[in-house]
């Protein structure tokens, strides 16, 4: 935890939109975790830059929560600022011929709605992945050549020390590499028109098999680990006899092994520990190093 003369310039600039100790695990999919230090709620890109600008000044921690389906808090806390973008000023759409901009805290299907309704394609296939426009960059989502970067053009951004800027799709993963990570504002698109009907067929394809295969909108669930590339996940587990696993509450989800689905009661402890033992029998069995997919705090 952080402590000293950087907590009362904290405290008394953003006293309206700071909260201490304020629990994790009731914003986030898996509903485990401990506390943040504090917990932020800017109203406006202006106080969420202010907010940013005194963190670094006074090397406070800073973090960004979105829609918290692919974090996991371990049971200990987070020291520093959690920041969660969730004021209307983080969740706009607009549409301008074949750009779009939207606010990083859109939701993934509000976009998709919006853009299909403009007879705009690209991100049908997407159509209910949970999470928001800003989350997506940096999960798998976020990888080069996926069809969600495909529509990216350019991101607008906080650097880690307030300042506004934005870089081309192309940019985007050197930036990432070489400096500490940005909190996004908004994501601008450029997507493909095309006709009611093929984009309408096209979404219900979609939603239709998506909703076969994933975990259920009422389980606590995660993605546990990136799609080894060229690989079937399945087959893996399979291979490494865990297709089924279980351990206490925390369980490999029948319907998509690759999301873990968590019993309430269960601890990040418990989940940490189940995801080692699937990464180890995985290697055991197999050969194969599995990369987590969450963020873990
Ligand atoms: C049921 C289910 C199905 C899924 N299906 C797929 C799938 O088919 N394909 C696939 O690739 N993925 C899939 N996922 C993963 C999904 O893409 C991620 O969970 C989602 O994109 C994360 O978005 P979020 O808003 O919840 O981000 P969070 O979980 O809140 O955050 C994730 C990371 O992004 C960072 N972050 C979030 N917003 C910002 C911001 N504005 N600025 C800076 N950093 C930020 C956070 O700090 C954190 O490190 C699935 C997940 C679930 C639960």
């Amino acid at each position: 935890m952080y402590s000293g003369p950087a907590l009362m310039a904290l405290t008394e600039l953003f006293a309206e939109i700071l909260k201490a100790q304020e629990p994790l695990a009731p914003y986030t999919a898996l509903q485990v975790g401990g506390r943040a230090q504090f917990f932020a709620e800017p109203r406006s890109e202006e106080e969420l830059g202010q907010l940013i600008a005194c963190c670094y000044e006074e090397k406070m921690p800073l973090r960004v929560l979105a829609a918290g389906t692919n974090v996991l808090i371990r049971d200990e806390g987070v020291g520093g600022v959690v920041c969660r973008l969730s004021a209307p000023a983080f969740q706009f759409v607009t549409i301008d011929g074949h750009r779009v901009r939207a606010g990083a805290a859109v939701s993934l299907t509000q976009l998709i709605a919006e853009v299909c309704r403009h007879c705009l394609a690209g991100l049908e296939s997407l159509i209910g992945t949970p999470g928001t426009v800003g989350g997506a960059l940096f999960c798998s989502l976020g990888s080069p050549g996926s069809t969600f970067m495909n529509g990216v053009d350019r991101i607008e951004f906080y650097d880690h020390q307030g300042q506004r800027c934005s870089v081309s799709r192309d940019d985007w993963d050197a930036l990432l590499a070489e400096h500490l990570p940005p909190v996004v504002l908004a994501v601008e698109f450029m997507l493909e028109a095309d006709d009611a009907e093929s984009i309408l067929r096209r979404l219900r394809r979609a939603w239709i098999s998506r909703h076969g295969r994933q975990p259920f909108f009422f389980q606590r669930t995660a993605r546990m680990f990136q799609e080894p590339r060229g690989l079937s996940l399945e087959q893996l587990f399979e291979q490494a006899g865990i297709r089924h696993y279980r351990a206490g509450n925390v369980a490999v989800s029948e319907r998509d092994p690759n999301f873990v689905v968590v019993q309430p009661g269960a601890t990040a402890r418990e989940v940490l520990l189940f995801i080692e033992q699937l990464r180890h029998r995985v290697y055991e069995h197999t050969g194969h190093t599995l990369r987590l997919e969450p963020s873990v705090w």
